[in-house]
C-alpha cells in the first residue's frame, strides 16, 4: 500500500530514496546499482531500507542474498531492515519481523552453499574448515615434509607462505606476479613455493579440509558451471553487498557469475575507506563496477553526512584531502557544533590511558553511556595499558578485533573433538585430540589416524584400534565418546558431553583449570544459539565471537560497557565519543607498513575511517613516548614519538590542541633542561 511504502522511506533524502526504489515499479528495469558515497552518508541505512522495500514489494526473504563484512554487521542489517518492516507492515509488537537466512559474510555464505552443493563438485559435505592457525600448521607440515625448512637458509616462514598463497588465490594472479609485487624478497623461493603450494592443496583435498580462501575459491568454482550459476542466480532474486570497496577479485568474480548482467545486484561502498588491500581487497572493484555491465550500472552518490558534527567532518575531510589519490566527495552536514576535535598530547601511554579513562568517566557523568563511547587503535596490542587502567578503575569494557578466546588451547581442544567427529578422516583435529591422552604420543596418534583414513568405516577403525598399553584406560573413554558423536549429532548435548569428557584432562594439563572451565561453560552457552553442530563449527571458525562480547553472555546485554576496537573492526559503526590512541608515526602509519606508498595511503584511509566513526566528540591522542616490544637482545625499547605524518599543520588547524606547548617536538633529554631554562630566562631578560 502507498501509506506503508512511504513509511519505510519516511526519513530518507531524495537520493537515498531513489536508490531504495531503484527498479521497483518499472518491470524489467532492475539493472545493477552502485551507491558510492562518503562516511556516514547513510549507505548502510539505504541498503537496509532497500531490503525492507523489496520485501514489502513481495520479494521472498529467503531469496535475498545480503553480504556484509562481518556476521555482526549482517545481524545489524537484519535488525535495521526488520524494524523498518515492522513499522511498514503494521505488525503488532509481538509479531516477529521476517528473518533473512542468507545474510552473512562471503565466507559464511560460501560455506553453507558448499555444504549444500558439495556433491556437485566432488567435495564431501562434511568437509572441515581450517582456521588461520590450522592452515598455517598444515602449511608448516608440508614445508617440513618437502625439506624446505632445513635446506634453504631463508625460506619464508609458514605464515608468510600462507600469506603468499592466499594472495595468489584471492587476487586470481600468478605466483611470480604476486612475489614480484608484494614479496620481492621471497622471489628466489619461487620454484620451491610452487611445489609447496601443490603439496598443500593436495593435502587439503586428501583430508577434505578447506581453508578460508577455499570457501571463496570453491564457490567461484561451483559457478564455473553455467547451469549451476544460473540456478543460483535464480535462487537469489536479489543480491546486496555492503562495504564493496573491501572485496577482492575472487569475490567480484563470484558476484559476476551469480549476476552476469548485474540485474537485481546492488553494491554500496566508499573508495576513501578501502582498508583491506593487505588482504588482497581491490578498490578497483568498486571503481570499475559501473562499466562492468552493459548497460552500465546506475550510480547514486550521497553527499549529506548524518553522523558527525561539522568540525569533525572538516578535520576528517582535511585528512583525506591530503591523499594523492583524489576521492571526489564533498560531504556536508547540518550538525553544527562549537566543539572541535581535540589533539591531545600526553607524556606516554600510561598517561594516555589515564586521560582517556578520565574523559570516559566524565562523559558518563554527563549522561553519555559507556556503550556510546569507543576507544580505537591501529593494532590490538596498543590497548594493553588502557585495559589495565580500566580494570584498575572498574570500568567495564568489551574488546573487538582482539585475541579471541577461541584461540586458547582448552577451547581449541574441545572444538577439535567436535571437528574430528564431523570429519573423522581429518588429521589435524585428530592429531591434537589423541595426544591429550596420557601415554599417547605422536607415533600412536599417527597410527590411529592412518587406520581411520583407510577405506573402511572410520568407526570400525576406532573400534579395532589397539592403543599403547599405558593409554588403554583413557583411550576407552575417548573412543566411546567419538563413536557416539560420529553415529549421530544431538545438539548442544554433544558439546556438553565433550566438556564432561575433557574436564579431567583439563585438570591434569592446566593449573588454572577452574578459569578455563568457565570459558568452556561460556562456549556451551554460545552453542545454544546455533542450530546444529555443523552450523556452530562453521560459524565459530569463520567469525568467532569476541572475547566477552554480549554474544557470549558476558557482560550482559543490559550492562553498560566501553567499546575497545581495532580500527579495522570498527568499520561501518559509530559512537558519540571516539578516542583514537597512539596517533604517532610508527603506530599510524604502522612501522610494518612504512614501505610502499600504496601501503602508506592505506594507513591514511585507516585514520580517516577512525575519525569518521565519531558523532559528537573526537579525541586524537599523541603520546610523546611509547614502548615497542622487540625480539632483540636489547629487549623492549622506549622510543620518542612524533605526531603522525597524516596530521601536518594544514590538518592540525582543524583541532583544538590539548597538552604541553612543545607538543610537536620530541621531548628533550632530561639533562638539557636546566641549560634550556637558563636560556629562556636570559631571553626574557633581553626581550
Ligand atoms: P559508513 O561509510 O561509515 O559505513 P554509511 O554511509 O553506511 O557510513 P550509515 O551508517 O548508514 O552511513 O548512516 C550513518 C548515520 O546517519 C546513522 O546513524 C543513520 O541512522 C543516519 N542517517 C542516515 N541517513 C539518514 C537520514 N536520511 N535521516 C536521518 N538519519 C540518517
Ligand atoms: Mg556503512
Amino acid at each position: 500500500s502507498d501509506a506503508a511504502a512511504t513509511d519505510v522511506d519516511a526519513d530518507l533524502n531524495p537520493e537515498q530514496r531513489s536508490a531504495v526504489e531503484h527498479g521497483l515499479g518499472a518491470p524489467g528495469a532492475h539493472g545493477p546499482l552502485l551507491v558510492i558515497a562518503g562516511a556516514g552518508s547513510g549507505k548502510t541505512k539505504t541498503l537496509a531500507a532497500r531490503v525492507a522495500h523489496l520485501i514489502q514489494s513481495g520479494a521472498d526473504p529467503q531469496r535475498l542474498l545480503l553480504l556484509t563484512f562481518s556476521r555482526r554487521a549482517a545481524g545489524e542489517m537484519e535488525r535495521r531492515a526488520g524494524r523498518m518492516l515492522h513499522r511498514a507492515l503494521g505488525l503488532r509488537p509481538t509479531q516477529a519481523p521476517p528473518r533473512f537466512p542468507w545474510a552473512g559474510t562471503f565466507h559464511g555464505v560460501g560455506a553453507r552453499l558448499l555444504r549444500e552443493y558439495a556433491a556437485r563438485i566432488g567435495l564431501a559435505p562434511n568437509f572441515t574448515i581450517l582456521d588461520r592457525a590450522d592452515a598455517e600448521d598444515l602449511m608448516g607440515l608440508q614445508r617440513q615434509a618437502l625439506g624446505l625448512a632445513e635446506t634453504a637458509e631463508r625460506f619464508p616462514l609458514k605464515a608468510t607462505c600462507l600469506n603468499i598463497y592466499s594472495r595468489v588465490v584471492n587476487s586470481e594472479a600468478r605466483l611470480d606476479q604476486v612475489l614480484q609485487d608484494h614479496f620481492p624478497w621471497c622471489f628466489p623461493a619461487h620454484d620451491a613455493l610452487k611445489r609447496l603450494f601443490k603439496a598443500y592443496v593436495e593435502e587439503k583435498q586428501r583430508q577434505q579440509l578447506l581453508d578460508y580462501d577455499d570457501l571463496l575459491l570453491y564457490w567461484a568454482e561451483l559457478m564455473g558451471d553455467g547451469a549451476l550459476a544460473a540456478e543460483l542466480g535464480e535462487r537469489f532474486q536479489h543480491v546486496l553487498v555492503d562495504e564493496y570497496q573491501d572485496t577482492n577479485r575472487l569475490q567480484a568474480t563470484i558476484l559476476q557469475r551469480l549476476k552476469p548482467r548485474g540485474d537485481r545486484l546492488t553494491v554500496v561502498g566508499d573508495d576513501a575507506q578501502a582498508i583491506y588491500s593487505f588482504r588482497a581487497a581491490e578498490v578497483r572493484n568498486i571503481l570499475a563496477f559501473p562499466t562492468q555491465f552493459d548497460p552500465p550500472a546506475r550510480i547514486v552518490t550521497l553527499e549529506r553526512n548524518y553522523r558527525s558534527t561539522q568540525p569533525i567532518l572538516d578535520a576528517s575531510n582535511a585528512v583525506i584531502a591530503m591523499a594523492p589519490e583524489r576521492h571526489e566527495k564533498r560531504l556536508w552536514t547540518d550538525k553544527v557544533s562549537s566543539e572541535r576535535p581535540q589533539l591531545v598530547t600526553v607524556d606516554d601511554e600510561a598517561r594516555q590511558a589515564q586521560w582517556v579513562a578520565d574523559r570516559v568517566l566524565e562523559r558518563r557523568e554527563q549522561g553519555l553511556k559507556l556503550t556510546r563511547q569507543a576507544v580505537l587503535f591501529r593494532t590490538s596490542s596498543h590497548s594493553a595499558p588502557l585495559e589495565l587502567e580500566l580494570t584498575r578503575r572498574n570500568i567495564p569494557f568489551v574488546k573487538f578485533g582482539g585475541l579471541k578466546f577461541l584461540e586458547s588451547t582448552h577451547v581449541k581442544d574441545v572444538l577439535s573433538v567436535l571437528r574430528w567427529a564431523e570429519n573423522p578422516r581429518g588429521r589435524l583435529a585428530g592429531f591434537r585430540v589423541a595426544q591429550l591422552l596420557p601415554g599417547f604420543g605422536p607415533a600412536s596418534a599417527r597410527r590411529l589416524l592412518d587406520e581411520m583414513a583407510a577405506p573402511a568405516e572410520p568407526s570400525q577403525a576406532l573400534r579395532d584400534f589397539k592403543p599403547p598399553a599405558s593409554a588403554a584406560a583413557s583411550w576407552a573413554g575417548l573412543r566411546d565418546l567419538l563413536l557416539r558423536l560420529i553415529a549421530a549429532s544431538d545438539w548442544p548435548a554433544d558439546l556438553e558431553d565433550v566438556v564432561q569428557w575433557y574436564a579431567p584432562h583439563l585438570e591434569r594439563l592446566h593449573d588454572d583449570a577452574p578459569v578455563r572451565l568457565a570459558d568452556l561453560e561460556q562456549i556451551v552457552r554460545i552453542a545454544q544459539g546455533h542450530g546444529s553442530r555443523e552450523r556452530f563449527l562453521t560459524e565459530l571458525t569463520l567469525d568467532p565471537p569476541d572475547a566477552s562480547s554480549d554474544e557470549s553472555g558476558v557482560p550482559h546485554r543490559d550492562e553498560d560497557y566501553l567499546i575497545l576496537s581495532t580500527i579495522h573492526s570498527a568499520k561501518g559503526q559509530e559512537w558519540n565519543a571516539v578516542y583514537l590512541l597512539n596517533c604517532v608515526d610508527g603506530c599510524l602509519p604502522s612501522d610494518l607498513s612504512t614501505g610502499a606508498q600504496a601501503q602508506i595511503e592505506e594507513e591514511r584511509r585507516l585514520l580517516y575511517v577512525a575519525m569518521t566513526r565519531a558523532k559528537d566528540h573526537l579525541a586524537v591522542m599523541v603520546p610523546q613516548r611509547f614502548y615497542v616490544t622487540q625480539q632483540t637482545r636489547h629487549g623492549d625499547r622506549h622510543l620518542h614519538a612524533t605526531v603522525s605524518r597524516f596530521l601536518p599543520g594544514k590538518v592540525v588547524r582543524h583541532f583544538d590542541k590539548v597538552g604541553p606547548a612543545n607538543q610537536h617536538q620530541a621531548p628533550l633529554p632530561e639533562l638539557l633542561k636546566p641549560a634550556l631554562d637558563v636560556a629562556a630566562r636570559l631571553r626574557k631578560a633581553w626581550d
